[in-house]
C-alpha cells in the first residue's frame, strides 16, 4: 500500500470523525470510534481498524452502513468499508457535560395504534434521490426501517425546511408496514400531537391519549421545533414520558427537526440530551447534479417530459430548497399542459422569472386563496368560509384548505380559524382528503397545479 494512499485514508477519517461525533451519539463514538484508526485506504476499501472484538461486532452489524454512507459523502466515490480488530493506546476521556436522564414510567399493555394513517405515497425510498447531502440520512432511515428498535433510538434528522425531512421519516412508515402490515406505525407533527394533549386534557381523556402515543411499534414525529417554540411546560412533559415510554420498550422513535438538538435551547437538557443520544442525521442543500435529478424523478414520476436543458435551467436557477424546485416544475408542467406543448427553453425562463436564485417564494396570504377557488370555481367566498357541508360546496373548501396548507406557512389552527372556525382535525382530513385525490385523479392533480401556478404568479 503506498504511503500517500495512508495519509489519504487518515485525512478522511479525520474529516469523518466530527461528523460521526455529531451524527452517531456519545455511546458509540467515545466508545468505539474514537478508539479506532485508519489503516488503509486505496481509494476504494477503507481498513478500519477497532480496539477489540465486541467493538468490531457492533460496528459491522449496527453502524457499517451509516458510517460508510459518511465516508462516502467525503470521499465523494463508493468506500468499502472493513473492520480490522487492533488494539490502540487510549486517550483519557473527556468529562460529559450532561447527566443521562433516568428512566420514567413503564408502559401498559399495548393497545393498537393508528397505522400509517396520513403518510403521503408518494414519500417512499423509490422517490427519494440519494446524494451526497443526504446519504448519511438516508442510510440511516433504511436501516431504521429495516430494524426499528433500538439499534437508532432515535433517529433525529434535522435540516432547513423544503429539505426532505418529512419525506426521508415517512418512507421509514411506509417499508415497514411494507414489512410487516401489522406494525403500529403512528406519523404525527409535533403541533397536533400538541393540539390533541390540549383537547385530551380538556376533555379528561389523558388516558387514552397516553394508550395511543406511548404504545406503538414506531413513532414518526414530525417538526419538533413546535414544542420549543411554544414554551409548554406540559407539551415538553408530555413529549418527554412519551418518549421514554417508547424508548424503554425499545420501539423506535424518528424525530423530525429545523435544527439540531443542541440548538434547542428552550428544551430542558434533559430533554435534549435524550434527543441527541442515538443517531443525528442532517440533510443539506442538494448540489446542481442532484438538484437535476431530482427534477428528473418528480417529472418522471408525474408523466411529464421535459428536455434537459429546461431541467438543468431550473435547478441552476433554484437552490436552496426542493419544495421550491417542486413548485416551479409543477408551474412549467402546468403552462406546457394548456399549450399542449413542451415549453422552450425561453417560455421557462419566463415562467421562473420570479424565482430569485435563493428560492423565496412569493408570499400568498388565505384571502388570495380562498378568492381564487372561489373564482375557478364558481362557488361563492361566503360559501367557502361558511357552515354549509353540502357536497358542491365541500369540495371547493377543501380545495381551497389544501392550498392553505401548502402555500402558506399557517398552522392547522390558524388554518381553522380562516375558515370559520373550523377545528384542527376538520383542516387536516380536508387536507389528506385532497391529497389522496391528487394521487388517484389525474384531473384533480392537474386542477391543483394549474391553482398553484395561477395563484404563485406575480
Ligand atoms: P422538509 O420536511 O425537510 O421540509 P419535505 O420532506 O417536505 O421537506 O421535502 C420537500 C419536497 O422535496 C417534497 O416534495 C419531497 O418529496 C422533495 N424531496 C426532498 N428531498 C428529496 C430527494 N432527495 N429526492 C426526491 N425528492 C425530495
Ligand atoms: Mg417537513
Amino acid at each position: 500500500m503506498p504511503e500517500d494512499r495512508t495519509l489519504e485514508g487518515k485525512t478522511l477519517w479525520e474529516q469523518a470523525l466530527p461528523l460521526l461525533k455529531e451524527r452517531m451519539g456519545p455511546a458509540t463514538y467515545d466508545g468505539v470510534l474514537k478508539q479506532s484508526v485508519p489503516l488503509s485506504y486505496d481509494g476504494e476499501v477503507f481498513v478500519l481498524g477497532v480496539p477489540n472484538e465486541f467493538s468490531a461486532n457492533m460496528l459491522s452489524n449496527q453502524h457499517r452502513p451509516l458510517i460508510q454512507a459518511s465516508l462516502e459523502e467525503l470521499a465523494h466515490q463508493p468506500v468499502s468499508l472493513v473492520m480490522e480488530v487492533k488494539p490502540v493506546a487510549v486517550a483519557p476521556e473527556q468529562p460529559e457535560e450532561e447527566q443521562r436522564p433516568v428512566s420514567v414510567e413503564r408502559p401498559a399493555a399495548p393497545v393498537r395504534a393508528r397505522a400509517g394513517g396520513v403518510l403521503n405515497p408518494r414519500y417512499n425510498f423509490e422517490n427519494f434521490v440519494v446524494a451526497d447531502c443526504n446519504r448519511f440520512a438516508h442510510a440511516a432511515a433504511v436501516q431504521v426501517a429495516r430494524s426499528p428498535g433500538p439499534a437508532y433510538n432515535p433517529l433525529f434528522i434535522h435540516s432547513k425546511v423544503g429539505l426532505g425531512k418529512t419525506h426521508l421519516m415517512q418512507a421509514i412508515g411506509h417499508r415497514v408496514l411494507q414489512r410487516n402490515p401489522d406494525a403500529r406505525v403512528l406519523y404525527i407533527s409535533a403541533e397536533l400531537f400538541v393540539n390533541e394533549l390540549i383537547s385530551a386534557i380538556r376533555d379528561n381523556r389523558t388516558a387514552s391519549f397516553r394508550a395511543k402515543y406511548r404504545h406503538v411499534d414506531v413513532m414518526l414525529m414530525d417538526d419538533i421545533q413546535f414544542i420549543a417554540t411554544i414554551n409548554s411546560q406540559t407539551s415538553e412533559e408530555e413529549f418527554f414520558h412519551t418518549f421514554n415510554a417508547i424508548y424503554e420498550s425499545d420501539k423506535q422513535l424518528v424525530i423530525a427537526c429545523d435544527a439540531p438538538p443542541r440548538q434547542l435551547q428552550t428544551l430542558s437538557p434533559r430533554v435534549r440530551s435524550r434527543l441527541e443520544a442515538g443517531i443525528v442525521a442532517d440533510l443539506r442543500c442538494p448540489n446542481v447534479e442532484t438538484r437535476i435529478a431530482i427534477l428528473e424523478k418528480k417529472a418522471q414520476a408525474d408523466g411529464v417530459k421535459l428536455d434537459r436543458e429546461v431541467l438543468e435551467y431550473v435547478a441552476e436557477k433554484i437552490e436552496s430548497n426542493i419544495r421550491v424546485l417542486e413548485g416551479a416544475l409543477l408551474k412549467i408542467c402546468a403552462v406546457a399542459s394548456l399549450d399542449g406543448v413542451q415549453p422552450s427553453l425561453s417560455v421557462v425562463e419566463e415562467i421562473i422569472a420570479d424565482y430569485s436564485t435563493s428560492g423565496v417564494d412569493r408570499h400568498i396570504g388565505v384571502e388570495d386563496i380562498v378568492a381564487h377557488v372561489s373564482a375557478q370555481m364558481d362557488t361563492p367566498e361566503p360559501a367557502i368560509l361558511g357552515p354549509k357541508r353540502s357536497k358542491q360546496i365541500v369540495w371547493p373548501r377543501q380545495v381551497a384548505i389544501y392550498l392553505t396548507r401548502e402555500l402558506t406557512d399557517l398552522s392547522l389552527i390558524e388554518i381553522g380559524r380562516h375558515f370559520g372556525g373550523r377545528d384542527h382535525s376538520t383542516v387536516l382530513h380536508a387536507y389528506n382528503k385532497v391529497s389522496e385525490l391528487i394521487v388517484e385523479d389525474e384531473k384533480v392533480m392537474w386542477m391543483i397545479n394549474n391553482f398553484k401556478s395561477g395563484l404563485q404568479q406575480p
